[in-house]
């Protein structure tokens, strides 16, 4: 499949993920890369994976961070011995805009050089309904249709996503859960004649264009990090839900970038940190907790690392998720005293850990995290090897989540002007049963009335 085909479509025909037939080794490059600002990074990375050229990487690339409040998109933070990679300063304050500012430029270049239009149907728990509305938001010949469940996601992510007055954005509340959003999508998704009248796109993290976009971080603060240690090579710390994001890593990684260690950090939602250390990957009850965009028991992403795992047998990849799917656990075969993977290891925090990293991180150093960063940090805080390096990626702005942050350290102090301005502005959704009936009639009047 051609690069385009593949970020248009999503997912394969067989409902499978995509991944890139080739992983390109960079290590001759290394040492240019390391002089490129984050932009012109971007553009070598995203060139290099696709069929676009240089130039129009570069026009991309500048499109889509220039509504980052940091000149060089991402910031780092020395924060005691660990370097906070701090992702969040597009404009909805979370990693994902990195990801999605991307993809809605790359949606609107392709709409436009194919004609037609795009219909993006998208469920949330919270951070990527924004981000997505975020990226599409007045874009000719597209429009985005958010699903989020009604009374389930923080005041301050539902504003972000209803006060967005343009036309092309449309915001629903249903009666349920979370994966009850994300059923009515899929089933919405698998009914391909409605899918093909209706030209519906998905931003979700199974679109490769969001994992490429990701890439470029390693690249950046390992980069970076050497050059202030003066060492070879970084390990990573990344808090986890769908896996999208830490393999991210795993492909810079095998790309050729010396990254010493990839450390996953989850939630009391823990499948993925346990499958790390015992080669199962068993699925578990999903647990509420304060870093709820990591409140997932299973990681969309973890398909296509485990593409890799099994030594890039597509068929294997086949059975093992069948085998899932079917009695809710798989195992991987491994040699006697190896680890699971040699590059991966994790840990997990608990909610009273998360509450007390905030709390003494804020004390002891006056930096506020957020619940998805402390819940990294306090994994990187328990790694051996001090010495080391260490990059933790902070993938949400603190003021996000200030209700949490409250409790962490006594007071309201997360805020973020941003946020504020929201409060008082109206907000648009329509609330809807728990119904693909509906959602799809939705939808469909919604597209006739204009
Ligand atoms: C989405 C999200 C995550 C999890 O990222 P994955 O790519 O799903 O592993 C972590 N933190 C925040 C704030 C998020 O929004």
């Amino acid at each position: 499949m051609s690069f385009k085909d593949t970020v248009m479509s999503g997912l394969a025909a067989d409902g499978g993920l995509l991944l890139p037939d080739e992983i390109p080794d960079v290590s001759d490059r290394l040492a240019d890369w390391q002089k490129l600002t984050y932009r012109e990074l971007a553009t070598e990375i995203i060139a290099l994976y696709s069929s676009i050229s240089s130039k129009d990487a570069a026009a991309l690339v500048h499109r889509s961070y220039s509504a980052f409040s940091e000149p060089e998109v991402v910031r780092m933070v020395a924060v005691g011995d660990l370097q906070i990679l701090e992702l969040f300063h597009g404009p909805t304050l979370s990693f994902k805009d990195i990801a999605l500012q991307f993809l809605g430029n790359l949606f609107e270049a392709l709409v436009e050089e194919r004609g037609g239009e795009l219909n993006i149907v998208v469920a949330t728990s919270g951070d990527t309904g924004s981000a997505a509305i975020h990226g599409v938001r007045g874009r000719e010949n597209m429009r985005i249709f958010v699903l989020h469940p009604h009374g389930r996601v923080s005041p301050s992510q539902r504003r972000q996503m209803t006060t967005v007055s343009n036309e092309n954005v449309f915001n629903v509340a249903i009666d349920g859960t979370f994966d009850d959003c994300q059923g009515i999508v899929k089933s919405i998704f698998t009914d391909l004649p409605f899918k093909t009248r209706y030209s519906l796109g998905a931003v979700n993290s199974i679109n490769w264009a969001r994992i490429l976009a990701q890439i470029v971080y390693y690249f950046f603060a390992a980069f970076r990090t050497m050059e202030s240690t003066g060492l070879e090579g970084a390990r990573f710390v990344v808090p986890t839900g769908n896996f999208g994001d830490i393999f991210a890593g795993y492909l810079a990684r095998k790309m050729g970038l010396p990254v010493t260690r990839l450390v996953l950090a989850t939630n009391e939602n823990d499948i993925l940190s346990r499958f790390f250390e015992s080669g199962t990957y068993a699925l578990g009850e999903v647990h509420t907790t304060i870093s709820p965009s990591m409140d997932i028991q299973v990681a969309s992403n973890f398909e296509r690392y485990l593409y890799y795992r099994l030594n890039g047998d597509p068929a294997a990849v086949g059975r093992a998720m069948a085998q899932f799917r079917d009695s809710g656990s798989m195992t991987v075969e491994r040699q006697a005293g190896e680890p699971v993977d040699e590059w991966i290891s994790s840990g997990s925090a608990d909610t009273q850990q998360t509450l007390e990293v905030i709390r003494s991180t804020y004390k002891d150093h006056g930096y506020l995290l957020d619940p998805h960063s402390a819940v990294g940090v306090h994994v990187a805080l328990s790694l051996e090897g001090a010495g080391e390096p260490t990059i933790c990626l902070a993938t949400a702005h603190p003021a996000k989540f200030s209700e949490s942050i409250g409790r962490a350290v006594g007071s309201k102090v997360a805020r973020h002007e941003m946020l504020d301005r929201l409060t008082d502005m109206p907000e648009q959704f329509t609330v809807l049963p728990s119904s693909l009936v509906a959602v799809r009639g939705w939808i469909e009047e919604s597209l006739s009335a204009g």
